[in-house]
């Protein structure tokens, strides 16, 4: 791949920029070389996208949806056309294995796909008035200028997941993202450059977050932000955001459990824990934190589950087959090994893996690893781990586990493992999270919302619940004769 030492990686209202002596190197996660230099933007470039953003509004919103669709459908299929490259692009600037960057860029398409058959749908209401010289009308208008946020682990469908709703509404839009994947957010400007878009209704600053996140926070012009990364930087932008009354839509950290029942199918159980915990090297916000199995089929579920996790093949996500890439950065590696020794110095017992991996790479690799004896002291039952640790706790009674795994300040994503049906309506409707997965670990889809409750988040992302969070609802009320 042919990626020049320094890349354009500022786009405000339609016109490239750099910035000479202000550059952050991007580096390659599993080997820790150099891929190229992007601009490190701050306050002046923030202010004046948010500026060229707000230009944009008055034609971009009075365009029809029809007229914004055809925009976000050409957008869709310029990316699938270039799966093969930009999923390259992803891989080489985040980590994960081809074949899931691939797939990551699909889904990224099929957000665009999804929202530009909704942006014909933006239906308002018309209300039956109790005073008949009235006639009362709903009419949803876009919120105006939106500040996105998004973070390193899924480069790509982060940010259509969130333009492309905006886009749908009528919205204009400032994108920064995160600074380890810069790469994979020029590329989709410029897609969607090439689909048509008119120059300043998206628009990417790279740089300093703080600084870039204080011109949207102190800006009056946007008026939402869409965020999706740590739940402390969650907290903190919407404080910030109380001094304009901006609305928000947060997507948080989570701590998922899994709950592996008596009666679940212990072969397509193990299966489905092993992608939900591995896939993106566990660095996922939905994926399994926590595992809790049945005490009678704990030791043939955990041998299942330990003779899969042993075949995982760890290396450089660009080799055919790698199925582990690196984890992002040497803070995660950290936080991951941290969560090991506390877990083991409070007496877990390590079943497989358990350190990081001694191969032939520079990044930060780390064996896939299963823990057992685990309890609620260790850092890891409630903590965010986002590497490839699972710990296993068991249980024997149905009210015992919904109760433990509906104990955490997040509410992001929990999942149930069972054949019997009456079973999996009864927990799935106990379970107070945002969404459950039933024989299910893969529940993100354009169609429907995605979103957390508790302290991992506000708002919903995909289906038209995505789209309404772009929208004010404007009543009209008219006095007839
Ligand atoms: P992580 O630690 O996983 O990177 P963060 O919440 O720090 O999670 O990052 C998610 C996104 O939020 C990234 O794009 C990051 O640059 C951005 N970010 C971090 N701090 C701030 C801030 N103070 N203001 C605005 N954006 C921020």
């Amino acid at each position: 791949m042919n990626i020049e030492n320094q890349t354009k990686s500022i786009l405000i209202d339609g016109v490239w920029r750099d910035i000479e002596e202000r550059t952050e190197t991007i580096y390659n996660p599993a080997t820790l070389e150099p891929i190229t230099k992007v601009a490190y933007g701050g306050r002046q470039e923030a202010d004046e996208a948010i500026q060229a953003a707000a230009k944009a509004i008055p034609s971009w919103s009075e365009m029809t949806g029809r007229e914004r669709s055809g925009i976000l459908y050409k957008a869709s299929e310029l990316m699938n056309e270039d799966a093969e490259r930009l999923g390259e692009i992803l891989t080489l600037e985040q980590g994960k294995p081809l074949s899931e960057a691939i797939g990551e860029v699909k889904g990224a398409a099929a957000f665009l796909l999804w929202y530009a058959e909704e942006a014909s749908r933006g239906y308002g209401e018309w209300i039956p008035p109790s005073n008949k010289s009235k006639r009362l009308l709903v009419i949803p208008k876009p919120i105006g200028v939106v500040g996105a946020i998004t973070p390193w682990n899924f480069p790509s469908s982060m940010i259509t997941r969130k333009i492309a709703p905006a886009l749908a509404a009528g919205c204009t839009v400032v994108l920064k993202p995160a600074p380890e994947t810069p790469l994979s957010a020029i590329e989709i400007m410029k897609i969607l450059q090439r689909a048509g878009l008119p120059d300043g209704v998206v628009n990417l600053v790279t740089g300093d977050a703080e600084e870039i996140g204080k011109a949207m926070l102190e800006n009056k012009d946007v008026r939402l932000i869409t965020f999706t990364g740590s739940t402390a930087v969650g907290k903190y932008l919407m404080q910030e955001s109380a001094k304009h009354v901006k609305k928000l839509s947060l997507e948080l950290g989570g701590h998922a459990p899994s709950i592996v029942f008596e009666d679940a199918d212990i072969e397509k159980a193990a299966t489905l824990v092993l992608g939900s915990k591995f896939r993106n090297n566990g660095q996922t916000c939905i994926c399994t934190n926590r595992l809790y199995v049945h005490e009678s089929i704990a030791e043939a579920f955990t041998t299942k589950l330990t003779e899969k996790v042993n075949e995982l093949k760890i290396g450089s996500g660009l080799e055919e087959d790698t199925q582990l890439g690196p984890l992002i950065n040497k803070k995660a590696a950290e936080k991951v090994h941290a969560h090991l020794e506390d877990a083991v110095n409070k007496g877990a017992e390590v079943v497989c893996g358990g350190a990081p991996w001694d191969g032939d790479l520079k990044g930060y690799f780390y064996e896939p690893t299963i823990l057992s004896n685990v309890t609620n002291d260790m850092m890891i039952m409630s903590e965010e781990t986002f590497g490839p640790i699972i710990p296993i706790q068991t249980f024997n009674d149905e009210d015992d586990v919904i109760r433990a795994a509906n104990d955490s300040d997040y509410g992001l994503a929990a999942y149930i493992f069972t054949e019997n049906t009456n079973r999996a309506i009864r927990t799935s409707e106990k379970l107070d999270y945002g969404i459950v997965g039933v024989n299910d670990v893969f529940p993100a889809t354009p169609e429907a919302p995605f979103g957390g409750i508790k302290q991992s988040g506000i708002g919903k992302e995909g289906g038209h619940h995505g789209m309404s969070e772009f929208l004010e609802e404007k009543f009209v009320s008219i006095g007839i004769d």
